[in-house]
C-alpha cells in the first residue's frame, strides 16, 4: 500500500466510533484484516477504534483495547527493529509497512503484518493513524523453515565444496609426488592434468600442455603409432596397459625409450573414463643395463681364456706327477682341478646370461633319452652330496627331442638348489611323468621355501632372496638360465613353495620327435 498524500488530507471530525456510520462499521467489521484507528492528537497516540477482526486476532475485547497505545501488543518483546520503524513513521507522520512480533491475550506469539497510514487535517497536521493488520504467522513459519533449509543447504554446499577442494588437492599432491611423468586425459585424449615431472622430462610448459589433445602436443611429437594403438585399441577393452615400451625420437630431446602404463578409470561418477597415463623415461636406465651386459660379456669371455690355460697346465702337471708322489700332492692337484671346474661352470653361466641377453643363445637339438639323462645327473649329484638322499620316481616311454646338455644343466641346477636351500632336511624327491603330451619333471625339497613375493622374482637374472645372500654362495642366475632354456624348448618352468615347508620346482616339455615338434 502506498501513501496518497492528498487523500489523507481530510476534514476530520473529532473521532469516536459514533462518528462512523453503521454501514461503514459493518463494512469495517466484515474485513478479515484487523483495523484500528489511533488519535495522534491525544497523549501517547491511543487506540480509539478497533474492528472485530482486531479483537479476534489479538484475543482482547474492545474494552481492553480502546485507550491503549498499540505497544501493549508487543509486551516485553521491545527490542524489535520494526518498532523503531513504526516510531519513526509516527514521529514523521508517514505511512509504513512492517512485520512485528505481537502477542495475543493468551501470550501466544503472532506475526503481525502491519500497515499504518496517517490522516492529516487541512493544515497537514497528523490527527490520526489507521492501522491495518494481518496475522501472517503461518507465512512467517514457512519462510523461517525455508530459510533454515536454505541455510542447511548452504552449509552442506560449503562442506561439500571444501571436501572436493581437499580431495582435488589430495589427488594433485599424489600426481605431483609420482616420480614418473603423469598425464590425466579425458575420453577424447585431451590433457586435463600433467605433473611437473612430465614437463621436466619432455621440456614443455604447463600452458602448452593442459587442454591440448595428446597427439597435438608440441608439434604432434606425441603422435606415435604405438601410443595410438595402445590408447585407441587396447585401453577401450578395459585392460590396463602395463610396462609397454615405446621408443621415439622427440624433436627437442632426442631419442627416448619410455615405459608406458595406462589405466582407464571405470568408476561411475565424474572421473569415469578418464585415462591415467604414466610415462617413465627409461633411456638412461636401459643404457646402463646395456653397459652392464656388455661388461658381463667381455669379463666372462676374458676370464675364460686364462682359465682354460690354467686348467691345461694343471692337467699337464697331474700327468707329470710321478706314480709314487705323496698322497697329499695328488690330493692337492685333484682339488685344484675340481675348483677349476667349478670356476669354469660359473664363467660358463655368466657367458650364457650374456648370450641370452644378446639373443645369441643357441640350442643344439637332437633326440635323446630323457630318463637316462636325469638318472645320470642324479648319480653325479649323489656322489657330490652326503647330506641328502635323492629319491627318483617315474619315467617316460619315448625319447625326447631337445638340447640334452642344456636340459641336463636345468636338471642339475634345480636339484643342486634343492640341496643347497634345504640344509636342515635330508631328502630330495625327483619325479618324471607324462602329462598329456608333455613330460613333467619335478624336484621337491623340504627346506626353507620361498615367499609368494620372492616366487615372482627368483627367475629374474641376479635375483637372490635377501635373507639368504650371506649364508649360501651363488650369483642368482641359475634359475634365469633354466627358465630361458625351458622356454626355448617351448616348455614352462614354475615353482610351488611355502616358507619353512619346502619348494617344488617343475618344468614341462612337449613330447614328440624332431619331426612332430618342428614339422620337418
Ligand atoms: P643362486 O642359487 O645362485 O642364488 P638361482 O637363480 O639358482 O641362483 O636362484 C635364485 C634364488 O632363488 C636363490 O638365491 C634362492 O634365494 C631362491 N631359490 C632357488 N631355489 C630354491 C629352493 N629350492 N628353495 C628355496 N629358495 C630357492
Amino acid at each position: 500500500m502506498k501513501e496518497d498524500k492528498d487523500t489523507t488530507k481530510q476534514d476530520v471530525p473529532a473521532m469516536n466510533t459514533e462518528n462512523i456510520s453503521p454501514l461503514f462499521q459493518a463494512a469495517l467489521n466484515a474485513s478479515v484484516s484487523g483495523i484500528i484507528i489511533t488519535d495522534n492528537s491525544l497523549p501517547d497516540n491511543p487506540i480509539i477504534y478497533c474492528n472485530k477482526s482486531f479483537e479476534r486476532i489479538s484475543g482482547y475485547n474492545r474494552e481492553q483495547i480502546i485507550g491503549h497505545n498499540c505497544r501493549f501488543l508487543q509486551r516485553e518483546d521491545r527490542s524489535q527493529e520494526a518498532r523503531e520503524q513504526l516510531r519513526e513513521a509516527v514521529k514523521n507522520g508517514e505511512s509504513v509497512n512492517v512485520e512485528v512480533r505481537n502477542y495475543t491475550k493468551e501470550g501466544t506469539l503472532f506475526w503481525n503484518e502491519l500497515f499504518i497510514s496517517p490522516i492529516k487535517d487541512n493544515d497537514g497536521k497528523v490527527t490520526h493513524f489507521i492501522g491495518v493488520q494481518n496475522d501472517v504467522s503461518d507465512r512467517k513459519k514457512i519462510e523461517q523453515e525455508l530459510r533454515f533449509e536454505r541455510e542447511k543447504m548452504e552449509e552442506k554446499v560449503v562442506e561439500r565444496t571444501e571436501s572436493l577442494r581437499l580431495s582435488q588437492e589430495y589427488l594433485e599432491s599424489i600426481i605431483e609426488t609420482v616420480r614418473e611423468g603423469l598425464l590425466v586425459l579425458d575420453p577424447d585424449l585431451k590433457v586435463l592434468t600433467a605433473n611437473e615431472e612430465f614437463m621436466r622430462t619432455f621440456k614443455v610448459s604447463r600452458s602448452e600442455t593442459i587442454g591440448q589433445k595428446l597427439y597435438e602436443l608440441g608439434n604432434r611429437q606425441w603422435d606415435i603409432p604405438q601410443l595410438r594403438d595402445l590408447l585407441e585399441k587396447i585401453l577401450p577393452t578395459n585392460n590396463p596397459v602395463l610396462d609397454f615400451e615405446v621408443e621415439h625420437n622427440f624433436p627437442h630431446i632426442g631419442q627416448k625409450l619410455m615405459l608406458l602404463n595406462a589405466h582407464r578409470i571405470e568408476l561411475e561418477g565424474s572421473y569415469k573414463d578418464r585415462i591415467l597415463l604414466a610415462i617413465e623415461d627409461i633411456t638412461d636406465r636401459r643404457a646402463i643395463e646395456v653397459r652392464k651386459d656388455d661388461f658381463l660379456a667381455v669379463a666372462s669371455h676374458e676370464l675364460k681364456t686364462p682359465l682354460t690355460t690354467i686348467k691345461g697346465y694343471v692337467q699337464f702337471a697331474q700327468r707329470l706327477l710321478p706314480k709314487d708322489s705323496e698322497d697329499k700332492l695328488i690330493d692337492i692337484m685333484d682339488k685344484a682341478n675340481i675348483q677349476l671346474d667349478r670356476l669354469g661352470r660359473l664363467i660358463a653361466e655368466l657367458l650364457d646370461v650374456s648370450k641370452i641377453q644378446s639373443g645369441k643363445f643357441e640350442l643344439h637339438r637332437d633326440e635323446f633319452d630323457f630318463n637316462k639323462m636325469v638318472y645320470q645327473a642324479v648319480d653325479e649329484l649323489r656322489q657330490a652330496t652326503e647330506s641328502h638322499e635323492i629319491e627318483v620316481s617315474g619315467k617316460i616311454e619315448t625319447k625326447l627331442f631337445g638340447d640334452e646338455a642344456q636340459l641336463a644343466q636345468v636338471v642339475n641346477n634345480l636339484i643342486a638348489n634343492a640341496i643347497k636351500y634345504s640344509p636342515k632336511a635330508n631328502k630330495i624327491k625327483v619325479d618324471i611323468s607324462t602329462v598329456s603330451n608333455y613330460v613333467k619333471f619335478s624336484v621337491k625339497d623340504f627346506g626353507m621355501g620361498i615367499s609368494i613375493n620372492d616366487q615372482k622374482k627368483i627367475f629374474e637374472r641376479f635375483y637372490r632372496v635377501r635373507n639368504i645372500q650371506q649364508q649360501f654362495p651363488g650369483m642368482g642366475i641359475g634359475l634365469f638360465i633354466c627358465e630361458q632354456i625351458i622356454k626355448q624348448h617351448e616348455g614352462t618352468l614354475w615353482v610351488d613353495s611355502e616358507e619353512d615347508v619346502g619348494s617344488t620346482f617343475s618344468f614341462t616339455l612337449p613330447l614328440g620327435t624332431e619331426h612332430e615338434n618342428h614339422g620337418i
